[in-house]
């Protein structure tokens, strides 16, 4: 079972991703907590990479980042994902193909199409069960990263204009597909979220 976490910033994935985590090992299962960009060696590096803030001549090109996090995806799918589900873990990831339609597709106004087709790739196809998108007005997420203190990223710079594509995006993608999400109010606490995503895993388990 694959199961993505998407989201703007501050939308409280992190949190989620532990407490479906939580609720699933106390059921007695295998659970791979994991997250894009970064999970493997590589991926570390790519994600200084791709978070570098550097402005100008030598800051990264849409097309440049959007190779990096297709190369990031590429090495988690198969070093971590794929092997975990493999042996019948639970996957659950913060972050997945969504978040590179949604950022590099709509927030740097790369086609969409072609975003598509290069995760495809570099995932060989590979496919969540279930995306819980945690939706929420960019101008209350990025008040709580901002309340939370941690640095600021160069993603957390862009205008409220760049997140605004972002959470549309994420939108259409549930829209269009409505059997694989589960889209949810994100302004709501922690506490209300985390019995609905538990409750919808559960379903996809007994099914
Ligand atoms: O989710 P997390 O905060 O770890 O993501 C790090 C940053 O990378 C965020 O600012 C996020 O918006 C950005 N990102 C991106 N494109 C992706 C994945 C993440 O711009 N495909």
């Amino acid at each position: 079972l694959f199961v993505v976490f998407e989201g703007g910033e501050g939308a409280g994935k992190s949190t989620q991703v532990t407490r479906l985590a939580e609720a699933l090992r106390a059921q007695g299962r295998e659970v791979v907590v994991t997250r894009e960009p970064g999970a493997t060696g590589v991926g570390k590096r790519i994600r200084g990479l791709v978070l570098d803030g550097t402005e100008g001549p030598e800051s990264l090109s849409p097309r440049a980042e959007a190779l990096l996090y297709a190369a990031d995806r590429a090495q988690h799918v198969a070093t971590v994902v794929r092997p975990a589900l493999a042996r019948g873990a639970v996957v659950i990831s913060d972050r997945y193909v969504d978040s590179s339609l949604a950022y590099q597709g709509a927030g740097r106004t790369l086609p969409v199409d072609e975003v598509s087709w290069l995760s495809s790739w570099a995932t060989g196809g590979l496919k969540p069960d279930l995306v819980v998108l945690l939706d929420v007005d960019p101008v209350v997420g990025l008040a709580r990263v901002a309340e939370r203190g941690a640095g600021i990223d160069r993603l957390e710079n862009e205008a409220v204009e760049f997140h605004e594509r972002v959470r549309y995006a994420f939108l259409d993608l549930a829209a269009a597909d409505p059997k694989r999400y589960l889209v949810l109010d994100a302004s709501q606490s922690a506490v209300e979220i985390a019995p609905t995503v538990l409750a919808r895993v559960d379903g996809l388990r007994a099914d």
